[in-house]
């Protein structure tokens, strides 16, 4: 999989994702799996849904590129997307602020009344055990990773220090495939 870094407050929309691929110079991608450049051409599309506040359950043509050095195939996603997951970044770090983390005593819990407060402010395509299972997912693994490598909890800074760190998107599975952050204005 490829990432191509994107400001996180831009609309996720089949329109936006056609601009950001147009104007990606796909050719100079590196490839996930042999880590060349200049081998990758485009190849397929495929469909992917997300869950969106606005639209429910949206469609979205993803483009898939072909290393013809190697030839595997890799998808090509914005950074507003998480790895196999049907939620965005955004809700993901919407529903990750209903989490409170004490410095001194390096705890951290899910507070009921700002979990309460989300559930009731229009996140209501978000299933309960979806926001159950990213709530999960941050406090047993996510968490201590970001603590460690001094990564902000920001939408502007997490996607380039999880990268930079961990070599996946934020959220993404440890056992997810392989995934490089494109990012040409850094
Ligand atoms: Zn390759």
């Amino acid at each position: 999989m490829i990432t191509l870094f994107t400001d996180s407050h831009n609309t996720l929309n089949q329109k936006s994702y056609i601009t950001l691929i147009d104007k990606t110079d796909i050719h100079s991608l590196t490839c996930p799996s042999c880590h060349q450049a200049g081998h990758v051409v485009k190849h397929a599309y495929y469909y992917r849904t997300l869950k969106t506040p606005v639209d429910g359950d949206v469609s979205l043509c993803i483009l898939r590129v072909k290393c013809q050095f190697c030839g595997k195939t890799h998808a090509v996603v914005p950074s507003t997307i998480v790895p196999y997951s049907q939620v965005s970044l955004d809700d993901h770090l919407d529903v990750i602020s209903c989490v409170d983390h004490d410095d001194k005593t390096c705890s951290i819990s899910v507070n009921n009344d700002k979990l309460k407060h989300f559930l009731s402010s229009g996140y209501f395509h978000l299933s309960i055990i979806t926001i159950r299972n990213i709530l999960n997912r941050f406090i047993h693994y996510w968490w201590s990773r970001l603590v460690s490598a001094l990564i902000p909890l920001s939408c502007d800074q997490i996607v380039q220090g999880c990268f930079k760190h961990y070599s996946r998107q934020f959220m993404q599975c440890s056992s997810c495939i392989q995934n490089i952050l494109y990012a040409p204005s850094t």
